[in-house]
């Protein structure tokens, strides 16, 4: 069975006590407002509206989980890193996200989104920061690459991985684009092996 088919909308989450019991994994999507998160859970689910992209980055504002055919769960955590939200909104989320990711056993890895002209802003490294004291596997897709020249997305690729190298070394990093549908079977490919 494909990981991704038969994605369809489950529920949303605004509070811990609001995270629903089920019998599934979850793996969960980050990244900054605008990195181009929503972008890629429809490109990995193809299903062109599944997540809500909106030209208003920091719109999202909840957890929304998706459900697949093969019974886990796809997180979509709200975008981080967009100025003009409210600071007690942000307070809220940075509490809830924190004890989501740090505490949640049914989620088992994370999918970090960032736009390759703009990789690993001080945002980002706190997520992984963050999330590696949990052990969980992370995996980064550095998309949007069909904006760079295939050259300049290779020496990007290689700086993050120089990064990751020293600094986080089990997380994983590709090329990705949702635009171009680039890496989509690497993504399925790393993610599946989560499951499995
Ligand atoms: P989110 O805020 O992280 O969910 O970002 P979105 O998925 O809404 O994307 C933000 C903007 O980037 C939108 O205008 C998208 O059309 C654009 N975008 C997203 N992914 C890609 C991509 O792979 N290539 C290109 N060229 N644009 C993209």
């Amino acid at each position: 069975m494909i990981l991704f088919e038969g994605a369809t909308f489950y529920t949303s989450a605004n509070s811990l006590k609001d995270l629903p019991v089920h019998d599934g994994k979850e793996i969960a999507f980050a990244g900054r407002s605008n990195a181009g998160k929503s972008s890629a859970i429809n490109t990995l689910t193809r299903r062109t509206k599944l997540a809500f992209t909106s030209k208003t980055p920091g719109r999202t504002q909840q957890i929304n989980y998706f459900r697949l055919n093969s019974g886990h769960f796809i997180v979509d955590l709200p975008g981080y890193g967009y100025a003009k939200t409210p600071i007690a909104i942000r307070k809220h989320w940075e509490t809830f996200l924190t004890q989501y990711l740090l505490t949640r056993e049914e989620l088992i890895g994370l999918v970090l989104i960032i736009d390759i002209r703009h990789p690993l802003k001080d945002l980002d490294v706190q997520m992984l920061e963050l999330f590696s004291s949990t052990q969980k596997a992370v995996h980064i897709l550095l998309t949007k690459s069909d904006k760079l020249s295939r050259q300049q997305a290779m020496v990007t690729l290689r700086q993050v991985k120089d990064f990751l190298k020293v600094n986080f070394p089990a997380v994983s990093v590709q090329l990705f684009s949702s635009s171009k549908s680039i890496g989509i079977d690497d993504a399925n490919g790393i993610i599946q092996n989560w499951i499995d």
